[in-house]
């Protein structure tokens, strides 16, 4: 999950919707030479269903099935090639038909947008955490080991847990082979990405880990209780409980586990927090959270930068970046690298920020000093490709008028904010937006 393979395009649709979701705090590269730009889990960059303010759509049309079955035809040709057996596709394959609406799906670009503040409003909810401190004593033993073993917290682990299935309720109920078939048959704009993670996914069911009545998902084929791609779980799926099987649907240590090791191999310091709240002082200069502008603690102190609630931080904790998810008026956090690997699972700055402080007030922690800004509204899709044109229009930035607030988006409100002499904290909002219609035409 970590190469700029074909994932970039899975990027652009899942972490596009969460962009658009939280406002275009998502697919923000802030240590742009290392953060892979593809999310570790698809499903994860979609929230779940009752986040997403969008209307019923219509009922899906049909698939046509010769294609699907000539699709499925062409894989069990080249089956021998990829590992698989005759026996496993045929298996997988029996009765199977498409399913449109995960087609439907995976062609959603949302209307209506969160906030960052709405958004962690949501995900670190009074429910969230209550179930969360029940799992925190029913999972003890589960958790104590796989922090042993990997080094990562386990209010970290036990955060994802949370977010990503609500600690095993929500994993998904679709069929994950018909899911990735239909899309891998028919989604034109990422066939291919699509037609590995199936491959991935028969691979499984071929090695025994599960078998395919079980391998249920997301409509995007993310899986189990912390909702692993079949590639992620390929490359860093463990049998924690050491029955023989990878079984991330059933058993809560193997998907526990697997969310761990993970999370080491992306560069978790066993030890330091993803980062924490601070407090700026007056006449701040807000360019410094641009992205790769990272400082070690002792330069930001300098700066004059402070905890918003003193604890003992270690002496590993290495550089750190700025963030302002809501702006300059919002609160202010600095991110270690461990919020770096909580990104490769999902590069979305609104998702690692809201596993970070769940992890927080699981483990006892409280509130954000600061409150969102109230005012705060996420920008309407027509409203975002404004702001994207006139950017452009006004020489800021050059990047495509798509909607979707990335990484250039954000580099061009800078430079126009530094061009009026405004705060430059590169948050698309009403009142940039505003200034932006008086400035360029
Ligand atoms: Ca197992």
């Amino acid at each position: 999950m970590m190469a700029r393979r074909p994932r970039h395009s899975i990027m652009l649709i899942g972490a596009g919707i969460l962009a658009v979701l939280t406002g275009g705090i998502a697919t923000l590269a802030l240590w742009p030479q290392s953060v892979p730009p593809v999310p570790a889990t698809v499903a994860a960059t979609v929230p779940p269903p009752p986040f997403v303010a969008v209307p019923a759509p219509p009922p899906p049309a049909a698939l046509p099935m010769p294609q699907f079955t000539a699709f499925l035809d062409r894989l069990r040709a080249e089956a021998a090639t990829k590992g698989l057996n005759p026996a496993t596709l045929d298996q997988a394959f029996a009765g199977l038909i498409p399913d449109p609406e995960v087609l439907d799906l995976a062609g959603v670009q949302p209307e209506y947008v969160k906030t960052a503040g709405e958004y962690l409003t949501l995900l670190v909810s009074d429910t969230r955490l209550d179930n969360g401190r029940l799992k925190l004593q029913e999972q003890a033993a589960t958790l104590a080991a796989v922090e042993a073993t990997y080094g990562v917290d386990r209010h970290i682990v036990l955060a994802i847990w949370g977010i990503e299935s609500n600690y095993g309720a929500g994993m998904g109920s679709r069929r994950v082979i018909r899911s990735l078939a239909t899309l891998a048959a028919f989604d034109t704009r990422r066939p291919d990405f699509w037609r590995g993670e199936l491959v991935a996914a028969l691979r499984i069911l071929q090695s025994g880990d599960t078998i395919a009545e079980n391998m249920a998902g997301s409509w995007a084929g993310a899986m189990g209780h912390t909702q692993f791609m079949p590639s992620t779980f390929a490359a860093h799926a463990v049998d924690f409980d050491r029955d023989g099987r990878r079984d991330i649907w059933a058993s809560i240590p193997d998907a526990l586990g697997s969310t761990a090791n993970y999370l080491k191999v992306s560069g978790w310091v066993a030890g330091n927090p993803w980062g924490f709240e601070v407090v700026l002082p007056a006449n701040f200069d807000f360019a410094l959270s641009a992205p790769g502008q990272t400082k070690p603690w002792a330069q930001w102190q300098a700066l004059g930068v402070a905890q918003a609630r003193e604890r003992a931080l270690p002496a590993t904790l290495g550089p750190l970046q700025l963030l302002l998810p809501a702006g300059a008026r919002g609160p202010a956090f600095l991110a270690s690298a461990n919020f770096r690997a909580i990104l490769r699972y999902n590069n979305a700055v609104s998702y690692a920020l809201a596993v970070g402080h769940l992890a927080d007030r699981l483990a006892g922690g409280s509130t954000f000093l600061k409150p969102w800004p109230g005012d705060d509204r996420a920008l309407a899709k027509a409203d975002r490709e404004d702001l994207q044109r006139r950017l452009v229009a006004g020489g800021f930035g050059s990047g495509a008028v798509d909607g979707v607030i990335g990484s250039g988006t954000r580099a061009a409100i800078r430079a126009f904010q530094k061009a009026k002499r405004l705060p430059e904290d590169g948050h698309p909002d009403l009142a940039l937006l505003e200034r932006l219609r008086q400035e360029v035409q």
